[in-house]
């Protein structure tokens, strides 16, 4: 059996540097606190608490002089503003692309445009975005974009990890209802890269097992796509959801892990794969 492993399998480099900055703080502070979980990924969350990074649901639950760090996927103005009226220590780990996209927004906004993004309902990335702006709406699937009325001008971004494919039947039917439209394609490289890789992989093996955390969007549209090319794919959160019956018949494994699972965990279930497969061998990296 031979094992095909997305090259970049795992944490994207915004979510990579966002958890290395919380181990960071909690280590130098001995405690660092979070509205949310930093990645969707259970494992990790838990990881992290035990090394003195929180979950709270609010900044009156951060005890004083202790640091509050905003996550990777951005954050709204408001708690931007109240965290600096109460002179809270923030660490700030938004990844540069959620801040290029809320550039984005406010430019098209500042042409007057009806500003539309394409997004995940209530995803924290897709609000930290919406409200950079006043007015802005979220469309999630071209369904929703049918209902829209006719507008004259409108500025259109996407979530960072949105298919692309999503985004372009949403834009083709924006097409047919806004006179003068803008489209800023902010789906970011280290998704649109993700996704180019596992369509081609999961084309060329005979089954294809994504890692990832089923709370998790990302990885969840990693599965999607493969699952459209190859109907032997497998979610998987860990190496405990592994069957031995999907690997009969099979000569060729492709893996790939959404941007919230952690190299341990792939490493884990890598290893899991070559015990079952008998494979002795280095698995190939898949560009
Ligand atoms: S998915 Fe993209 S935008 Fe989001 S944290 Fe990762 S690199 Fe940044």
């Amino acid at each position: 059996m031979k094992i095909l492993l997305a090259k970049d399998a795992g944490y994207c480099f915004g979510v990579r540097d966002a958890v290395n900055l919380a181990y960071e703080t909690a280590k130098k502070e001995g405690e660092v606190f979070m509205l949310g979980d930093i990645v969707h990924n259970e494992n990790v969350v838990h990881e992290l608490e035990e090394a003195g990074v929180n979950v709270v649901n609010s900044l009156d639950q951060v005890p004083d002089n202790k640091p509050i760090l905003f996550r990777a996927h951005g954050t709204v103005p408001d708690l931007w503003k109240e965290s600096k009226d109460r002179v809270m220590d923030v660490v700030d780990a938004t990844c540069p692309l959620v801040t290029e996209i809320h550039e984005e927004v406010k430019k098209l906004d500042s042409e007057d445009r009806k500003i539309i993004i394409i997004g995940d309902h209530g995803h924290d990335e897709v609000n930290g975005i919406k409200e950079q702006v006043k007015n802005a709406i979220v469309i999630a699937n071209p369904e929703e974009a049918m209902q829209l009325r006719k507008m004259k001008k409108a500025g259109v971004v996407s979530q960072s990890t949105q298919m692309i494919e999503n985004v372009q039947e949403i834009i083709n039917i924006l097409m047919t209802k806004v006179f003068d439209l803008r489209f800023v394609n902010t789906i970011c490289f280290p998704t649109r890269r993700n996704h180019e890789q596992i369509k081609s992989l999961s084309e060329i093996c005979d089954i294809m097992i994504v890692i990832g955390s089923f709370t998790s969007a990302n990885s969840k549209r990693l599965t999607e796509l493969a699952k459209i090319r190859n109907e032997r794919t497998f979610q998987v959160t860990s190496v405990k959801d592994l069957d031995i019956d999907w690997f009969q018949q099979t000569d060729t494994v492709g893996i790939s892990a959404g941007a919230s699972t952690p190299d341990n965990i792939i490493n884990d279930v890598l290893e899991k794969i070559k015990l079952i497969g008998k494979v002795s061998e280095e698995e190939l990296v898949y560009e």
